[in-house]
Formats: structure tokens, C-alpha cells, sequence
């Protein structure tokens, strides 16, 4: 099966409203996620006083992993704290991708679905639309300084905006947008003139 673009797009919207992001770039450290926990390898190692290689995990560990239902409703996400931190935010917002879009398999399918769901939710696309409209250089170099994403996971994501993204509009931008004021008019005031003073006199 294809996979479902406004759906997903949905998913990543609810998310943001569901988990009342209001700033950026934000860490999935600094949330609380309710049914998923995030614990680093070497956290886990010194709590549980094993090596991470004892879990048995068929999976990279370079990056992070997805234990699902270690409990009853309970989701356990593994790191490694050594990654730096942009690589650590996606490959984290990736995880909970899996997690929100309730994948049980692991295919390149769901892999290019928790990718999506990670690029939306570091620097979702009503975000990047505001700021264009805003006077800003939504560029990958903008993106990677202002969402904290890495250079090259910027690039892909302004190729994606650029080429999918731009023109269209989707039913929770006006929401997102108010959860989004303050952070945009302390960081990105306008720099467009909004405002024809001619017409004051
Ligand atoms: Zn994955």
C-alpha cells in the first residue's frame, strides 16, 4: 500500500496540538509522552547494571530503538546519548513516529513514514509557509540553524516542501499557526511591510 501523504500529514498536526508544542526547536526529552518512555543505552546500562547488547535486539543500535509493549500500553525508546544533538532529535522524533502512526512492521515503507513524521514535526510545513510569508530565507541552512537539524535532513526537507508542500494548505494550519504565534513574533517578527502608511494620511 502507497503511502497515505494527508494522513500522515494529519498525524504529524495532531501530534503537535496533542502534545502542545509551542516552540523550536524542542526536544522529545523535555515531553512527556504518557505511554512511551525514553531512556538512553547508557542510562538503561547502569540502571539495569547490563550491557544494551544483552537485550537481544535485532536492530541498528547505533542511533535509538522502539521496544513496543514492554508493558501492557507501554512503549520503551532506547538512545544513544552519544550521538549529537540534531541527529539525536530526529532519530528520537523518528522512534515516536513509529509509535504515533502505530507501525507493528518494519519495512522501508514505515521507515519513510517516521522519517516524514520526524522532518513535520522539527519544522512543520505551516511553520515554514508563515515564515516565507514572513520575509524569512526558508532555506536548508535556515532550517538546520533554526529547527536544529542536521545539514543534510534540512536539505531533504526543504526539497520536500518545496516539491510537495508549498502550495497547499491543510485544516489544522489555522490552529497550528495560533499555537505558533508567540514563538513567531518573538523569534520571526515580520519582515515584510504589512502595513501602507500613505493610507494614515
Ligand atoms: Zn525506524
Amino acid at each position: 500500500m502507497p503511502i497515505n501523504w494527508v494522513d500522515l500529514i494529519t498525524k504529524t498536526c495532531q501530534t503537535l496540538i496533542k502534545l502542545d508544542i509551542r516552540s523550536f526547536p524542542t526536544s522529545p526529552l523535555d515531553i512527556n509522552f504518557g505511554n512511551t518512555i525514553i531512556v538512553s543505552y547508557q542510562e538503561y546500562e547502569r540502571l539495569a547494571n547490563a550491557s544494551i547488547v544483552n537485550l537481544g535486539i535485532k536492530h541498528d543500535l547505533r542511533d535509538a530503538v522502539l521496544i513496543r509493549k514492554t508493558r501492557p500500553g507501554l512503549n520503551l525508546i532506547l538512545y544513544n546519548n552519544a550521538m549529537y544533538s540534531k541527529r539525536k532529535g530526529f532519530s528520537l522524533w523518528h522512534e515516536i513516529g513509529h509509535v504515533e502512526c502505530d507501525h507493528t512492521q518494519h519495512g522501508s515503507k514505515q521507515e519513510a513514514e517516521a522519517n516524514f513524521f520526524a522532518s513535520q514535526i522539527i519544522a512543520p510545513s505551516v511553520l515554514i509557509r508563515e515564515l516565507l510569508n514572513r520575509g524569512y530565507p526558508t532555506d536548508a541552512n535556515f532550517i538546520a540553524t533554526h529547527f536544529g537539524m542536521s545539514n543534510e535532513a534540512a536539505r531533504i526537507r526543504i526539497e520536500n516542501f518545496t516539491k510537495y508542500e508549498h502550495e497547499s494548505v491543510h485544516e489544522y494550519d489555522d490552529v497550528l499557526l495560533l499555537q505558533f504565534t508567540n514563538f513567531l513574533d518573538s523569534k520571526f517578527p515580520s519582515q515584510t511591510l504589512s502595513h501602507n502608511f500613505e493610507n494614515d494620511f
